[in-house]
């Protein structure tokens, strides 16, 4: 049986955050068994806590974002994903921002810093989250996300483009930790340069730029990609990040063309489902 997990020592990074452009430091502390996954701001004055859940995510407009009352953090999502890539369960995450550090776009900077401080396996059993039927949601623009019953923590995605250079993207993994570490922790966010332009005039978007993003121009794709399909593997990072608000999930999770939006209304359905058994 598996055992909860929390991290083997306390862990402190700065960098910049995406939306404001500035440098945010970030600390992670070893948390006790049944703590889950807690963010709190340092920032602000008592205590601005925010629990990671599915439910207690105000905005998913570029990024994923937890609110409750004043209390926002923003882009938790590639924290959470390197959380999740090593079935970490129980952790306080310190910010001094509105906003997580962005690193270089994708989660490998934190899994390097998980890594290096190692895992701590405590008392309790781990209580996975799974679904006995299908559970899907939907968007316009023929935008779908399937949680499928499976005895593994399994994402299929589609990503569908008719950028010249981008195209459609397939990618399905198992996700362990090796896999995660390995193959879909090093992709990066995508940026299209127009739309970094358009959140530049919005005032988000100030730390922004090639060596935390693949960039793609009108007809061409400007930064060296780590992966020929690195967009659709980020797509899954994203989605592993924004489950991890559920805890550990077991089961096939099939994505076409999601996002944030998608990812957290999936989750929360299923975290209503979970309330009602
Ligand atoms: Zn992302």
């Amino acid at each position: 049986m598996l055992k909860e997990r929390t991290i083997g020592a306390e862990i402190t990074y700065s960098g910049i955050g995406l939306h404001t452009g500035k440098e945010v430091k970030m600390r992670l502390l070893p948390a006790e068994s049944g703590t889950g996954i807690v963010f709190r701001r340092t920032d602000l004055p008592g205590s601005s806590e925010i629990q990671a859940r599915p439910s207690n995510v105000g905005s998913t407009l570029f990024c994923t974002t937890l609110a409750i009352g004043d209390v926002r953090i923003h882009t938790i999502e590639h924290v959470m994903a390197a959380l999740a890539g090593m079935s970490i369960d129980n952790v306080i995450v310190e910010v001094d921002s509105v906003e997580l550090p962005v690193g270089d776009g994708s989660s490998e900077v934190f899994i390097d810093l998980l890594e290096e401080v190692g895992i701590k396996e405590q008392d309790t059993l781990v209580r996975s989250v799974s679904v006995d039927e299908p559970i899907w949601v939907s968007d316009k623009g023929g935008k779908y996300l399937i949680a499928l019953p499976g005895e593994e923590f399994r994402v299929s995605y589609v990503f569908a483009s008719d950028h010249p250079a981008v195209g459609d993207q397939f990618a399905e993994f198992e996700i362990t930790r090796k896999i995660f570490s390995k193959e879909i922790a090093p992709a990066r966010t995508l940026a299209f340069a127009d739309v970094i332009k358009a959140l530049k005039e919005r005032n988000m978007g100030r730390g922004g730029n090639s060596n935390i993003a693949v960039i793609v121009g009108e007809k061409e794709i400007l930064t060296p990609l780590r992966f020929p399909n690195e967009i659709v593997r980020h797509k899954i990072l994203d989605l592993v990040g924004d489950l991890w608000l559920l805890g550990r999930f077991k089961g096939h999770v099939i994505g076409v063309k999601s996002g944030h939006s998608l990812n957290n209304r999936l989750a929360r359905k299923i975290e209503e489902r979970i309330k009602r058994c």
